[in-house]
């Protein structure tokens, strides 16, 4: 059995933490940590492109350029399609290198970024993995707690969420979402 925990995030939003695989997660939209060229990477973007198709690397390559090479600057969000995935959307965001205190802004506003596109395209159940938690380098408890704050502070302005999902991989992610789930929400 998948480890699995539920939580009330808000009034009308569950929190959701599972250990698994995002690739294979039925939410509406599941979380992409890209980097900034938005074309494919390793870690959980090369998983997430892999299982997607080619279709989600020509939708990525159509999006605009802010700067040469930079589709989505660090924190900040954008939307495709899942192609062959279960999920209807992908979410792309870029989370920073983690530098210690400087890092925490920027992966506060990958979340909120995330939630504000959520809330635009109508989406009820949105799958985060545990961003800049791999190559990036960002402690998991830390992580843990920037998510689940940045996810509480912007609930009110996403009234279709119906569930936030972290889906963490392997038992070290797992056990830092849920030892800040059981400190931070109730
Ligand atoms: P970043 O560059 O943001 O650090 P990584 O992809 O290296 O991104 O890692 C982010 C997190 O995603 C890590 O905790 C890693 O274990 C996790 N991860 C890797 N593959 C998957 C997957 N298929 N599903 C969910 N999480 C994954």
């Amino acid at each position: 059995m998948t480890p699995v925990r539920r939580f009330s995030l808000g009034p009308q939003t569950a929190l959701v933490l599972e250990q698994g695989d995002i690739t294979r997660s039925d939410a509406d939209a599941i979380v992409n940590a890209a980097n900034e060229r938005m074309l494919g990477g390793g870690g959980v973007d090369g998983a997430i492109h892999r299982a997607a198709g080619p279709g989600l690397r020509e939708a990525c390559e159509a999006v605009a350029e802010v700067r040469p090479g930079v589709r989505c600057p660090t924190g900040e969000a954008r939307i495709t399609p899942g192609f062959d995935l279960k999920a209807r959307w992908v979410i792309h965001t870029v989370g920073p290198v983690y530098r210690g205190a400087a890092s925490a802004a920027p992966l506060a506003s990958c979340y909120r970024s995330c939630l504000r596109l959520a809330a635009e395209h109508g989406i009820g159940t949105i799958a985060f993995p545990a961003i800049s938690c791999g190559v990036y380098g960002y402690p998991r408890g830390e992580a843990a707690e920037i998510s689940l704050r940045s996810c509480r502070e912007v609930l009110a302005a996403a009234p279709e969420l119906r569930e936030i999902r972290f889906v963490l991989f392997g038992d070290e992610p797992y056990a830092a979402w849920l030892q800040a789930a059981e400190a931070l929400v109730r």
